[in-house]
């Protein structure tokens, strides 16, 4: 018979019932250290003081009135974006997925508006993720997510990740947009190298491209930086944003250049749930914290601590371990063994990380971790490692 809940996800035998910062406490009442952070979403920890009191502050008065209406909250979460970032101008949206969803739409609505409706098509890499809804699969590509739900929304050109030669290659005049994450997170925690993005850059500004960044995973601070290709010094044109920017609360967001939106106007896209001033009282605290004074260096400070420790735990495991990849909090260990059976170790140890593609485990901690709790991480993957070995 199958269960109430859709089986569609494997889920380990943990429930949680409450989660304070870095820990997550289980039914039994263990503790667990966790380093998946809901998948790079509970970015500021759980239970976050101020944002609980975002939270509970606007339940109190209004939760929900829809885009009918003028919505301050959503215009000043979208005013701190617009200030913080490359855009001049946001739509909110609900998931990473439906980020996608605008952003190939926007692409397309772009080119069509300025009289060249046969450049739809958007290339993509190779190992990326793009999330489940039809243009997500589509863009991403992988047999994995895309077999038995075709026929797939065309328009995707699908490149090796970072080859930049048959990027060239395949730059033709139906092409409108390229797609990538400056940091791929299922894909492995694959970090596009600087000067590959100042030349992905380079190539959509010689061929009048619009580069489009998907931040979903890799930005709100989770590299060090609030969005993760500020460390290249480029821009793009549209960009997505999810998971870490509601802390927890369901939000996300396209941020968009003036140019590269003007194809979009009143009735051409829309959501019911999209920015409603529950979510944006979240986002807006969520920014708050995100860009006051040294959060962000203290982010870094903290990535170079956890580096160095999980650099010391490849050398001292080189059977579990291969090497450290990634950047900021967003850091992944590349296993010998496999990843899933670390992953599980971990659990033995009451520490949470999170598998990923290329037979990586995922490091993706809230980014307000203690160097306390990096050293309890520490000695807790040291642990299962010794596990890993003795099995
Ligand atoms: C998680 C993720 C998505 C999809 O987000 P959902 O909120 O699950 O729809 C898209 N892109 C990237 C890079 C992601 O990590």
């Amino acid at each position: 018979m199958i269960p109430s809940v859709l089986p569609t996800y494997s889920r380990a035998p943990l429930s949680f019932v409450k989660g304070e910062g870095s820990w997550l406490i289980e039914a039994d009442g263990r503790r667990f250290l966790d380093l998946g952070a809901g998948i790079a979403v509970n970015a500021l920890g759980h239970a976050n003081p101020a944002l609980v009191k975002a939270l509970s502050d606007q339940a109190q008065n209004l939760w929900h009135t829809s885009n009918l209406y003028q919505i301050p909250n959503q215009q000043a979460l979208a005013d701190k974006l617009v200030e913080h970032t490359f855009a001049d101008t946001v739509f909110f949206t609900n998931s990473g997925t439906e980020s996608c969803e605008l952003a190939v739409k926007m692409a397309r609505k772009y080119w069509y508006e300025k009289g060249a409706p046969d450049k739809t098509d958007i290339i993509t890499f190779e190992g990326s993720f793009h999330g489940r809804s039809s243009a997500g699969i589509a863009a991403a590509g992988s047999e994995k997510m895309t077999k038995g739900f075709g026929p797939l929304l065309p328009g995707f050109i699908h490149l090796p990740w970072g080859d930049l030669d048959a990027l060239k290659a395949a730059i033709t005049d139906t092409v409108g947009a390229i797609l990538v994450e400056p940091v791929q997170g299922e894909g492995g925690i694959r970090p596009m190298d600087d000067s590959d993005l100042k030349a992905l850059r380079a190539l959509c500004d010689d061929h009048d491209l619009l580069l489009i960044l998907d931040e979903v995973q890799c930005g709100m601070g989770r590299t060090g930086r609030l969005f993760a290709h500020e460390w290249a010094g480029i821009t793009p044109d549209i960009m997505m944003v999810a998971k870490g920017i509601g802390g927890g609360f369901p939000l996300g967001a396209v941020l968009a250049t003036e140019k590269a939106a003007s194809g979009m106007s009143a009735g051409s896209h829309g959501s019911t749930y999209g920015g409603n001033p529950l979510g944006c009282a979240v986002g807006s605290a969520v920014m708050d914290e995100m860009t006051a004074e040294g959060f962000l260096d203290e982010v870094n400070r903290k990535a170079g601590l956890m580096r160095q420790k999980l650099e010391g735990l490849v050398d001292a495991h080189p059977e579990v371990f291969e090497e450290v990849r990634g950047a900021g909090l967003m850091l992944g260990l590349k296993c010998k063994a496999v990843n899933a059976d670390v992953v599980k170790a971990g659990y033995d140890n009451m520490l949470l990380t999170v598998p990923a593609a290329d037979n990586v485990i995922r490091l993706l901690p809230p980014l307000t971790i203690s160097d306390e709790e990096i050293g309890e991480a520490t000695t807790r993957l040291d642990a299962a490692a010794k596990a890993v070995e003795n099995t």
